[in-house]
């Protein structure tokens, strides 16, 4: 199988599309960004790397980070997280309050706006915002295997300034006890976070260690057990409310930004990333989503296809 050929295949049929979804808008810095961008990153077991398009080029990565800060969370407070935040798909959309009245401040899951909220909190249950945001940008760096990632501050302070649903969620959940540390200071993190800023291919090489069982050129960063479950929780509540349609048409572990990013995971062969800004009526990207069901059509990489040899 020539995978820098599908690859190459797969970006020249995406730049053909006219139907491109639309750039997020709620910051400057994101709705800046022209929507005829693509890029694509493929790294394998065996350390190839194929890119096509424009996978040279940072972008932000947004709620991608939010499965950086899970693994780093686990790492500091092991299962204990579960009873702040949950592991059900929450089939509501990426920053929704509603269903945590009724749920009494827990999060369905860490990868909503809430469920990092929380996340976030729990890493700074034993740092401060600035060691937090260090440990995070060593993090990324030492998964990519590649010093120059960083945090776009603009970006950062954009969400800041227009953060007013999520500093109704973390305050809500501080009501309840679920967040338990100063609010402005968990945003402030939070926000970092999502403002990383990183190539498709420098996110492919940041995903190695969800492909590989947890190591990373033999060096282990999760055990073996966390690495599967966060990729079941890719699965089952990456996508937001669109979680179940990505599973049943890509059928990978994933995780959306609404920059236009998703980091998938096959397990065992591959760490992918995509990059188009245009978003669907879900938040997340569209070209993304169709580039990585070419993928998974023409490798067979979906776990859900038997793999009998
Ligand atoms: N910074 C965004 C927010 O918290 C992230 C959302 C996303 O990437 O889906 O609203």
């Amino acid at each position: 199988m020539d995978i820098t050929q599908i690859v190459e295949d797969i970006a020249g049929a995406m730049a053909r599309e006219t139907e491109r979804g639309k750039v997020a808008d709620y910051i400057a810095p994101l709705a800046a960004i022209a929507p005829e961008r693509f890029g694509m990153a493929v790294v394998l077991r065996d350390g190839s790397v194929h890119v096509a398009g424009d996978a040279e080029e940072p972008f932000s990565i947004q709620s991608i980070s939010k499965v950086f800060a899970l693994t780093l969370a686990i790492g500091a407070v092991g299962d204990q997280l579960w009873t702040r935040v949950g592991r059900e798909p929450s089939g509501s959309a990426f920053n929704s309050i509603v269903q945590l009245e009724s749920e009494r401040g827990r999060p369905r899951n860490p990868f909503i706006n809430a469920g990092a909220i929380v996340v976030t909190d729990v890493l700074l249950g034993h740092l401060e915002p600035r060691e937090a945001i260090g440990q995070m940008l060593r993090f990324v760096r030492e998964l990519a295997s590649d010093e120059t990632i960083r945090i776009d501050e603009e970006v950062a302070r954009a969400e800041q300034e227009t953060g007013f649903t999520n500093m109704a969620l973390a305050n809500y959940m501080r009501a309840f006890g679920t967040v338990r540390g100063d609010v402005a200071k968990v945003l402030g993190t939070y926000f970092h976070f999502c403002a990383l800023s990183m190539s498709c291919r420098q996110l492919a090489m940041a995903g190695r260690y969800l492909m590989d069982g947890g190591r990373v050129e033999g060096r282990r960063f999760v055990t073996e057990r966390r690495a599967r479950r966060i990729n079941a929780l890719m699965m089952s509540c990456g996508h937001y409310d669109n979680s179940g349609d990505f599973a049943y048409r890509i059928g990978l572990p994933g995780k959306s930004g609404v920059g236009g990013g998703i980091l998938c995971v096959a397990p065992g062969i591959a760490s992918i990333a995509v990059w188009s800004p245009g978003l669907n009526g879900n938040g997340n990207s569209q070209l993304g989503q169709m580039a990585l069901e070419r993928l998974v059509y023409q490798t067979g990489w979906s776990v859900f296809e038997p793999k009998f040899s």
